[in-house]
């Protein structure tokens, strides 16, 4: 039995819901893994009568393609679904079988009228948190037009094909064969890099706001439940729907819930906006603020948003480190989310930049499965909490080097090595390793407000108790502030505290 009992029990609920047949056709070899993915297709098809199985030689072996009889809907997986893809695959068969993506009519009629040829591939690892997205995005695309197709290509099983194509980050998608992008994307971010996203014209004819919050992480999801709740008109215009909990695994201090997985919580957060009546623009940048009799957003497209008043809530993104080779070597060697691209270095020697929290348990995550990680720290001591550092020290293949000063990322097509100053002596040091992690902290996302309100020399906006900035009318929350701490439950807290200051604005202006 190649599923364990409780994910059948659970499998078995969903096929119930299928509607009509569903043929997966299989291109397996004689490897285990090819074995394995045929007693997944064998135990599938005992589970439910409405799934068929068949052989077939695909691109790549072992693979298997998900369709309607008769009609091949491009959807394939290469390598098991199994992990984080498990719900991909299973929503997967699902849609096939006849129940609708649930994703909005707009969205749907865009993916629709979308002409041409488009094949995308996507490399994943199964532990990565924001693959599925990706994924999923793209198989609802290629159910939806026939002129879509999509595989998904587990990095670990096509080892040589991710090598060959020096990919060191996942998600990756290919379009045609060509590089598409990289990271979580949601489909209408996909959408957008199509040429497909909403017009200008169609953002601009939006009727004037009470409150339109800019941000959609946790403070902005907060905000905009708490004006909504007061029934005045709100709006929501947020880049990445979700925010940094989009980037986070285990979530252990949000009070009320003992364990909880980023991903998780951004998909509830967008869930209960959605409760109420909350006008959401998401894949959407703001680009400059102006008051005038109305507070105007204008946005990256050109479109104007207007509203009597605003609330900032763009949150805060990686930190860099600004050194040559950083730049140039983005997913090439060079990454941000220990969690998701760790598995893509298994076994090579790779260095994690800033020995604060995030960079000490990135460096212990990853020695779990890299050769040996290195945690190069600026100043003479490691900053992070203390349990953490006697948890690195007692890891045989982690070294700490501190006083050390990054001075380049080096590398030809992809990572090879680091240099660094040896801030005591003065000397340089090179080592060679094949990734490097930047986790040095955070800078807020506030550089597009420039001086049109008060910010910290860190760029922090600067608010008062009631969330309000500089500008009668302009409220800010959450880690683009000032605020001292930033974790998600003082977010919500600083965004509903925003809506409340702007609704109490509202009454008075
Ligand atoms: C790896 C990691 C682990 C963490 N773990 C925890 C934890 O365990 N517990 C905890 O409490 N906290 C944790 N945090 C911190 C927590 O995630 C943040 O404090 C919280 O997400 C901040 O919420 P926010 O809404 O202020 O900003 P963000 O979450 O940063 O959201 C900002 C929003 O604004 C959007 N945006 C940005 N610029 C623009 C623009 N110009 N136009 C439109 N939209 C824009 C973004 O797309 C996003 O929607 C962690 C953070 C990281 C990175």
């Amino acid at each position: 039995m190649i599923l364990e009992a409780d994910i059948k029990a659970q499998l078995n609920q969903y096929l119930q819901l299928l509607e009509n047949d569903v043929l997966l056709k299989i291109s397996a070899g004689s490897d285990k893994l090819s074995n394995d993915m045929l007693a997944l297709m064998d135990e599938l098809s005992t589970m439910s009568s409405k799934i068929k199985v068949e052989n077939t030689t695909l691109q790549r072996t072992p693979s298997f393609s998900v369709n309607r009889p008769g009609e091949d809907t491009g959807i394939a997986f290469a390598g098991l679904p199994f992990g984080h893809e498990f719900t991909s695959f299973v929503l997967a068969l699902l849609q096939v079988g006849g129940r609708a993506p649930k994703v909005d009519q707009s969205i749907i009629d865009r993916v629709k009228a979308i002409k041409g040829e488009y094949h995308f591939e996507t490399y994943v690892s199964l532990s990565c948190h924001n693959c599925p997205d990706v994924v999923q995005a793209l198989n609802a695309m290629s159910v939806l037009n026939p002129g879509i197709s999509h595989t998904m290509i587990d990095g670990a099983a096509f080892k040589e094909e991710v090598e060959s194509k020096d990919i060191l980050a996942v998600p990756t998608v290919f379009l045609n064969g060509e590089p598409f992008g990289s990271g979580r994307m949601t489909l209408e971010d996909i959408l957008a890099k199509m040429g497909n996203g909403p017009d200008a014209s169609e953002l601009a004819d939006k009727e004037p706001y009470d409150v339109l919050v800019v941000g959609g992480g946790p403070a902005g999801a907060s905000a905009a439940i708490y004006a909504a709740r007061k029934g005045i008109r709100t709006g929501i215009v947020a880049e990445r729907f979700g925010g940094q909990i989009l980037d986070t695994l285990g979530i252990e201090n949000f009070i009320g819930t003992k364990y909880t997985e980023g991903p998780k919580l951004a998909a509830s957060l967008e869930e209960h906006v959605k409760e109420y009546d909350v006008d959401i623009m998401s894949s959407q940048r703001a680009a400059r603020l102006e008051k005038k009799d109305l507070i105007e957003v204008e946005l990256e497209n050109g479109a104007v948003l207007k509203s009597k008043t605003v609330i900032l809530s763009t949150g805060a993104r990686w930190r860099n480190v600004n050194v040559p080779g950083e730049a140039e070597f983005k997913n090439k060697g060079v990454a941000y989310c220990p969690h998701c691209d760790g598995p893509l270095f298994a076994g090579k020697d790779v260095a994690v930049i800033g020995g604060g929290n995030s960079g000490v348990e990135a460096a212990i995550d990853l020695a779990g499965i890299v050769k040996h990680v290195t945690v190069i720290e600026f100043s003479s001591e490691l900053k992070a909490d203390s349990v953490l550092q006697e948890r690195l020290n007692s890891l045989p293949n982690a070294t700490v080097i501190k006083n050390a000063q990054t001075k380049e990322i080096t590398g030809t097509d992809k990572v090879n090595g680091l240099t660094y100053i040896d801030r005591e002596t003065g000397e340089e040091h090179h080592i060679e390793l094949q990734g490097v992690f930047v986790q040095i902290g955070l800078v807020p996302n506030t550089e597009w407000l420039a001086d049109t309100l008060e910010r910290t020399r860190m760029g922090e906006i600067v608010v008062d108790n009631r969330g309000a900035t500089t500008i009668p009318g302009v409220f800010a929350a959450g880690d683009c502030t000032n605020s001292p701490y930033k974790q998600i439950i003082i977010s919500m807290g600083s965004g509903a505290n925003a809506a409340l200051g702007a609704f109490d604005y509202l009454i008075r202006n």
